[in-house]
């Protein structure tokens, strides 16, 4: 990676990674774009530029501009948000990334995409979930999500693009609100925990799921896009987790930091049932032994350093 076009960069996600690779790789060599402005630092810092990923002729004209190498596509609509609107969904999660996968073809770009534990459905093992598996989502995220992985590995089986993935778990941090995921409890509980001491979650007590704190994911990232291409054998969707938890969990770890934390439930039907469909916890190995895959913070540390965080900001 030398000149890298973020997509979707003041979501969750982008708006933390930009500021990392940044550091790393220089400002003037991160061009931040979102559909939107904001205030946030990324906005300052670099390169920033508006961009509607499913305006193919405006990504391509700012990807030429810059003189990219590296194409890193967030822009996307996110579970329960596209459970809402599928034909938005599916116009802007597979539109847009056909749009970034052409433009990194015509450029030569390197090419990085997230997939979900949305890939997965029903059919698909709960439990240590294997990096091979069956992949039947009934949820229009999860469709846009498999396909997403297939078309990653069509361009580098057809035209030599150095596509690479990963299929998150549930994101957790404390910068960027989450943008409408089914797992976005998981970050809520902990803002609800410093400003009110207690939570009511949407999701059910023993909803086990995969999470992952944001240090790490992005770490992911760069690791993934640093590896020598030769060792990749999977490159487009590698399954990658930090913890399988459900709220009682997070709860329990949350009340080791406020002991009077009270944790309740009003259970909404919709994203339960997407939560239903997902695995309880997948196997990380491929991403171990094909690129190091590793995390440094478990469910302790990751409350630890979530409740600690928000509380400063709180002052
Ligand atoms: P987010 O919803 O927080 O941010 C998405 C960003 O895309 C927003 O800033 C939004 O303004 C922008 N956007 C929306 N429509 C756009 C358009 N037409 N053109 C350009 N930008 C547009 O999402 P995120 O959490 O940062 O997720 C990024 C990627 O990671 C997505 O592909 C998502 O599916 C994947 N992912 C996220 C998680 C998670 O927990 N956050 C988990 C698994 C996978």
């Amino acid at each position: 990676m030398n000149k890298i076009l973020v997509t979707g960069a003041l979501g969750q996600i982008g708006s933390e990674l930009v500021v990392k690779l940044r550091e790393i790789y220089g400002a003037d060599h991160v061009v931040a774009t979102d559909l939107r402005s904001s205030s946030h630092e990324i906005t300052r810092s670099g390169p920033f530029e508006l961009l509607d990923v499913t305006n193919a002729k405006a990504m391509f004209e700012i990807a030429k501009r810059y003189e990219v190498d590296t194409v890193i596509h967030l822009a996307a609509l996110l579970s329960a948000t596209a459970e809402e609107k599928p034909l938005l969904a599916w116009n802007l999660n597979m539109g847009g990334l056909m749009n970034a996968l052409e433009i990194s073809r015509e450029l030569g770009c390197q090419f990085f995409t997230p997939s979900s534990i949305g890939a997965f459905g029903p059919s698909t093992p709960k439990d240590n979930t294997p990096q091979d598996t069956i992949q039947r989502p009934n949820t229009m995220y999860g469709v846009n999500k498999v396909s997403g992985e297939l078309l990653c590995d069509y361009y580098f089986h057809k035209y030599g693009v150095d596509t690479r993935g990963l299929r998150f778990p549930g994101l957790i941090s404390y910068m960027t609100p989450p943008g409408g995921g089914t797992t976005d409890y998981a970050v809520e509980i902990y803002h609800a925990a410093v400003t009110a001491g207690r939570y009511t979650s949407y999701m059910a007590k023993d909803s086990k799921m995969d999470m992952m704190y944001m240090p790490d994911a992005l770490d992911a990232i760069i690791d993934l896009m640093e590896a020598d291409s030769s060792r990749l054998i999977h490159r487009n969707s590698f399954n990658v987790t930090a913890m399988s938890v459900d709220p009682e969990a997070i709860a329990a770890a949350i009340r080791e930091e406020i002991p009077g934390f009270i944790l309740d439930y009003d259970v909404d039907p919709k994203r339960q049932a997407i939560a239903d469909s997902w695995p309880h916890s997948i196997d990380a190995t491929a991403a171990k032994t094909e690129w190091g895959f590793h995390t440094r913070y478990d469910l302790k540390a990751m409350t630890k350093d979530m409740l600690s965080q928000l509380s400063a900001r709180q002052m």
